[in-house]
């Protein structure tokens, strides 16, 4: 096999808008980085610009409501996991994300911009320099301890693999399974665009935990008892697709790139933390 090199943006990469829980304005720039770099999260509102690196010790131990949130000791970025997500799928190793606040926009509820963007930029390789995976050896399973109903599995592969089975106990909702062979165009095609969404109920229970302060109708697909509420769904399995937007961004806190062929059964944010953390410690060579 050929030996692979590292990857980064051709080009810096800019866009700017409201966090869906904190509200507030954020402008999100992707720049290219130097080898070994790996993805980093820059808070460039701070003194300092501290840097808080995207790998599984940086993964916040508070509860994980509905996000991801990365910590390095008062310094945290939140919601983070579309940009990952992105950054995962089109296979770029090394880049730093600053950021002017806390949370990246929301945008649509979706990663479609900054993957067209990404995609527009396009990815250079880092000649001379030697590609790090995380690699999968052999089969494993694993279900959280508190996430009741909840399983994934990771399975040897060459190529990185997700299929991800929603499952809700909702009318609407129901049951779909979507699986995807991770690309650069299969992310920005079928896997981005793929918009964010909560139940009805959710909506007023997040509003009273102060969290979704920047969303609004735009910005999340709102599902109610005997329908979609707000708008018409991309594909009738959008949602599913969405989890496994959440699923690649969340894999990245492997530190590395992952091959293998991940399956994640009604797993969220919270959840894909503790089997990251199986993961790292089941396949301690990468
Ligand atoms: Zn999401």
């Amino acid at each position: 096999m050929s030996q692979e090199c590292q990857t980064t943006l051709a080009a810096a990469v800019s866009l700017e808008g409201c966090g869906i829980h904190s509200g507030r304005e954020c402008r999100v720039t992707l720049l290219p980085a130097e080898t070994g770099y790996g993805v980093r999260f820059a808070r460039t509102d701070l003194p300092g610009t501290p840097e808080i690196p995207a790998q599984i010790a940086s993964l916040s131990e508070e509860p994980m409501m509905r996000r991801t949130i990365l910590r390095d000791g008062d310094v945290s970025v939140e919601t983070v996991e579309h940009i990952l997500a992105v950054l995962h799928g089109f296979g770029i190793d090394n880049a730093r994300v600053e950021m002017t606040s806390a949370e990246p926009p929301i945008w649509d509820g979706s990663a479609k911009e900054l993957a067209k963007l990404v995609g527009q930029g396009g990815v250079k390789t880092l000649d001379g320099s030697e590609r790090k995976v995380f690699r999968v050896t052999r089969p494993v399973s694993f279900s959280p301890e508190d996430s009741p109903g909840v399983e994934f599995t990771a399975w040897p592969s060459d190529t990185l693999t997700l299929t991800y089975f929603l499952n809700y106990d909702h009318p609407v909702i129901g049951s779909k399974t979507v699986s995807f062979c991770i690309t650069p165009e299969v992310t920005e095609k079928e896997i981005a665009p793929a918009r964010t969404f909560c139940t009805e109920e959710e909506v007023a229970f997040l509003r009273s935990k102060g969290l979704i302060r920047g969303g609004n109708i735009d910005n999340a697909i709102v599902v109610g008892r005997s329908g979609i509420l707000n708008t018409e769904l991309l594909w009738p399995d959008e949602l599913a697709r969405h989890k496994l937007l959440d699923f690649l961004g969340d894999l990245l806190l492997l530190g590395l790139p992952a091959r293998g062929h991940f399956t994640a059964f009604r797993g969220g944010h919270h959840a894909n933390a503790q089997f990251i953390r199986y993961l790292r410690k089941e396949f301690s060579q990468a």
